[in-house]
């Protein structure tokens, strides 16, 4: 008879079976018939760009996008990273000022602070959220600090009360990159209002999503809100019932959203709140299960925010769970081919802090100055992706189970564990940038 227990990395069963991960649990974003009539309503409409009179659908969500996280002004661009590059543009900013942005989050967050010709000053973040460390800031501030990028990573709302008091403190302005907290609340407060302006990406992954790219912008500043529109169309005055007058007044790009992304984000963002309170229930159902296993480090979520889930961050600590002659590293990597073996989708996101990725070397900053974002890389993976389809129960009931047929096995992978010759992630990744 097979051996439930064996582990399927030495040749059991997998706790995941194939035929387990269904498009019904696990798709993400989840199409409905209301998203299939809406995308059929542009095409029968007509109103095909953001320039729509006020009509379309592209006004439509900018206006319900600002009502939802309680601003008073929302400009819709074509992605994410556009929509930071913006808010940054909006802010006019002196060239080679200083921007500080965590070191550990998505490229996207410190790109545009590139392309809009200023300096990202990287901070480390904190072990326990995962976040932008407040205190590794306020280090960071000289006299040439004009802006903050509060990241908040994987869905969770960053310490804004501590960034806020920053920001007071030495005349910073604070953008939100939300692109990963849509929904998520800080005291109370939507995401995406906190800053002084603040970007959410609208990619198919994230947690408001649409059917491609696109990005919000938002703000309780006029003139920010302004200058972020004539920044998204060729620096042109496109007022509705005013003739075109083809005059660039800034040097800007085309960075616009189009009508059937919109149609298809305001299916999902009257979902949001529903979607985000069943995620919040099942994910922590299933973290419950991995916090009762020691060792299992799993995401916090501090009384006063809540957590948009989007991405699940495990991290491990080999001496909680009875074996402090590990190594963390060597753990993780054990135990990340243990789960994948099982069915977990578990994987890495970062390999290497921000000012290691080859893209951003002549910022010249040392990545071993950024030693708790180096850790955290090292020893944890993460769930991406099923967990946000909110009927992923029954999935991630498995997943629990697969952590804890590995759990009962680590005596058996302990030996395996402390043979490893293990290098941690960045050393690759840094190798392979630099072989190009
Ligand atoms: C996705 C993401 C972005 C960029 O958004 P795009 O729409 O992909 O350009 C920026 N910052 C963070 C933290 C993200 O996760």
């Amino acid at each position: 008879m097979a051996d439930p227990g064996k582990l399927a990395m030495l040749g059991g069963a997998r706790a995941v079976a194939r035929q387990d991960v269904t498009k019904e649990l696990t798709g993400w974003p989840v199409v409905t018939e209301r998203e299939h009539a809406a995308l059929r309503g542009v095409l029968d409409g007509g109103l095909f760009t953001s320039n729509d009179a006020g009509r379309g659908e592209v006004s439509k969500l900018q206006t319900e996008w600002a009502r939802y996280v309680g601003t008073r002004h929302c400009a819709a661009v074509s992605n994410g990273t556009a929509a930071l590059e913006l808010a940054l543009a909006a802010l006019d900013l002196e060239p080679g000022s200083e921007v500080l942005v965590p070191a550990l989050t998505f490229v996207g967050s410190a790109v545009p602070v590139l392309q809009r010709g200023l300096k990202p000053v990287f901070v480390d973040i904190d072990p326990r959220t995962y976040t932008l460390d407040p205190v590794a800031a306020e280090k960071a501030v000289t006299d040439r600090t004009r802006a903050v990028i509060a990241v908040h990573l994987h869905g969770l709302p960053c310490d804004m009360t501590a960034i806020a008091a920053l920001a007071e403190a030495h005349g910073l302005f604070v953008i939100e990159d939300a692109a990963q907290a849509q929904g998520a609340t800080y005291q109370g407060r939507r995401t995406a209002s906190l800053g002084h302006i603040n970007a959410v990406s609208l990619n198919v992954v994230k947690n408001l999503p649409t059917c491609g790219e696109g990005g919000l912008v938002t703000t309780d500043d006029e003139t920010l809100y302004e200058r972020v529109v004539l920044h998204r169309q060729f620096g042109e005055d496109l007022t509705p019932g005013r003739d075109r007058d083809y005059l660039s007044r800034v040097l800007a790009g085309n960075e616009k959203l189009s009508a059937v992304q919109a149609a298809f984000t305001r299916c999902q963002l009257e979902r949001l709140d529903a979607d985000s309170a069943a995620r919040d229930r099942v994910v922590r159902g299933f973290l419950g299960r991995l916090d009762a296993l020691p060792g299992v480090v799993v995401p916090v979520c501090p009384e006063d925010r809540t957590h948009a889930w989007h991405i699940l961050r495990l991290r491990f600590d080999p001496a909680a769970a009875g074996h402090p002659e590990l190594s963390a590293g060597a753990f993780r990597a054990v135990v990340q081919r243990a789960l994948r073996a099982e069915g977990v989708p578990v994987q890495p996101y970062q390999v290497v802090p921000l000012p290691g990725q080859q893209a951003l070397r002549d910022v010249g900053a040392d990545i071993e100055d950024f030693p708790v974002s180096l850790a955290v890389i090292d020893e944890s993976v993460t769930l991406q992706r099923w967990h946000l389809n909110p009927a992923c129960g029954p999935v991630l009931d498995r997943c629990a189970t697969a952590f804890e047929k590995v759990w009962d096995q680590l005596d058996t992978l302990a030996p395996v564990i402390a043979s490893a010759r293990h290098r941690p992630p960045w050393q690759a990744a840094m190798n392979a940038g630099a072989a190009r």
